[in-house]
């Protein structure tokens, strides 16, 4: 039996009543058909405040029976409730109310978020929780935009598409961004007219809860939205595998990403994964190097490197490889680790145990590989799961730390000897979701953007990503482009209607 949580001790620092209200408000639970109900097993797992390894609260582990539920209600109101059929202005409507929620709740989600995941509160406010509502308030523009189309056959037919939703959609997402990911998911499946089942990370389900209170606020009709917290195994794997769930959208590791396949192939459903990244950043000598060398840093150190498009393998032109080394270390002395609720803190701890053990095992791997460590290379001591930004230099593209997806605060720098060399090398990875060249030569910003086998290229900057703006992977980082229009896509299915006329 868990013990109950201390509020106080676990979210020492916050200053949000609302947070402290809804921590103290007793375990969390799933949201089925409308009703926030205990799992059937009646377990509960914790989530823990990273910065200080303290419970925050103890939350409902969802598993199969669950899911079953939730998968019911969610069918029922795809089938039988108005939301599929609800016009497209009203379902615009409500899209933007729920963007507007998130606004209005935006310092108490940005706590909530700093709390579980780690991340300083100032980027979860700054980033996290106005690109959620931004996230929404962009699919609501979709909703009376999904068009079909009328096509020229024969004569003798009146012949056109409709575009439909899909249906039940099961979106597993990771901890790295909680809110925002879980926008991402869920605001264009409902602007196409889907029912949906949330499956946040066990690490960080709180900010999705709060998301769910809102929607049920907001008067959603029941089972349009259903959150069910829980582990992978369990409540993730019977999502994945259900035969009553039309499409699965994931988020997450590519191993992970092979099960979701592996275990969709009974009912043939509808996948999209975004995996992992490796990303190249390729720094040219004609760079400008008083953007490119913080940029540099943040793209690797940002939400302490648990990002999946971080720019982790930074090659560098070889005759200015010493000197952009020696000032990229320079500029991370700067990168102010800390509480996360601290307003002067640049980096938290990493989001579990399990990731900060995985992170110091890299740095292992890496001297042992024979890369040198300029700054960092080791956890910082005392409570909370703080590893310190780590530049390893003297890497080559063939080790373990320039090939596996570290997921924390460690970068490879390698030298590149011109051009070829640098687009050979950044290709030469598994992975495939983001990439940047800096110089200011435009022709070879192109030339190389076109060269970088990725789903983002960046120019002279790191890390932008923008709701219309599709987001996805090329090879082993996943299939299906998620944003933009792209999602639209993800979230219909095409009907082809002839009439004889
Ligand atoms: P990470 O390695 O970054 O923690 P994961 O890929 O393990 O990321 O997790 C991302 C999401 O996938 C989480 O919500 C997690 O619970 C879920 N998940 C993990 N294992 C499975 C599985 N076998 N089937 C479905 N979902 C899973």
């Amino acid at each position: 039996m868990a013990a109950t949580p201390s509020v106080e001790i676990a979210a020492r620092g916050a200053k949000q009543s609302a947070v402290l209200e809804f921590l103290k408000s007793g375990p969390k639970k799933l949201l089925i058909g409308g009703k926030w109900v205990a799992s059937k097993s009646g377990k509960t797992f914790e989530t823990i405040n990273p910065a200080n390894e303290e419970v925050l609260a103890l939350v409902a582990e969802g598993d199969k029976a669950d899911v079953d539920e939730a998968v019911k209600a969610a069918r029922k109101a795809f089938e039988e409730g108005k939301w599929p059929k609800l016009g497209p202005h009203q379902r615009a409507r409500f899209l933007f109310k729920i963007a507007d929620a998130i606004d209005a709740h935006a310092d108490e989600l940005a706590e909530l978020e700093s709390l579980d995941n780690g991340k300083p509160l100032s980027q979860a406010r700054a980033i996290d929780v106005p690109a959620a509502a931004e996230t929404f308030r962009y699919y609501a523009g979709w909703c009376s935009k999904i068009y079909g189309e009328t096509n020229p056959s024969d004569p003798s037919m009146f012949n056109y598409t409709l575009r439909e939703p899909v249906g039940v959609c099961g979106q597993i997402i990771p901890w790295n961004f909680p809110l925002l990911m879980a926008a991402w998911k869920v605001a264009p499946a409902l602007a196409c007219g889907n029912t949906t089942i949330l499956k946040p990370a066990e690490q960080t389900p709180l900010t999705a809860i709060r998301l769910g209170e809102l929607l049920c606020e907001l008067g959603l009709p029941d089972g349009v939205f259903n959150l069910i917290t829980g582990f992978g195994p369990g409540a993730g794997s019977s999502i994945a595998e259900h035969p009553d769930i039309d499409k699965v959208a994931f988020t997450g590791s590519a191993e992970v990403g092979r099960l979701i396949l592996h275990a969709s192939e009974g009912n043939l459903k509808k996948v999209s994964l975004e995996l992992g990244g490796k990303s190249p950043n390729i720094i040219f000598p004609d760079a400008e190097m008083e953007a490119a060398v913080p940029n540099a840093m943040m793209g690797v150190f940002y939400n302490s490197g648990q990002v999946c498009a971080a720019g982790t393998r930074i090659f560098v032109q070889r005759d200015i490889y010493d000197n952009f080394v020696e000032q990229l270390t320079k500029y991370t002395q700067g990168m102010t680790m800390g509480d996360p609720l601290d307003p002067k803190t640049k980096m938290g701890p990493l989001v579990s145990k399990e990731q900060f053990d995985k992170v110091k095992g890299y740095l292992d791997i890496g001297r042992k590989e024979g890369a040198k460590v300029t700054i960092g290379g080791e956890a910082a001591a005392g409570k909370g799961y703080y590893v310190k930004p780590t530049i390893f230099v003297d890497v080559n593209n063939d080790m373990r730390i320039a090939r596996e997806e570290i997921f924390g605060p460690v970068a490879a720098t390698i030298p590149f000897k011109d051009e070829n060399d640098a687009v050979f090398q950044g290709n030469n990875t598994t992975y495939g979701l983001a990439a940047a060249v800096w110089t200011r030569d435009v022709g070879r910003a192109h030339k190389v953007a076109r060269a970088l086998k990725a789903g983002t290229v960046w120019v002279n900057c790191y890390g932008m990503v923008d709701p219309i703006s599709p987001f996805g992977g090329y090879k082993q980082s996943g299939f299906g482009r998620e944003l933009g229009k792209y999602a639209v896509d993800l979230y219909t299915q095409v009907k082809t209607v002839f009439v004889k006329l």
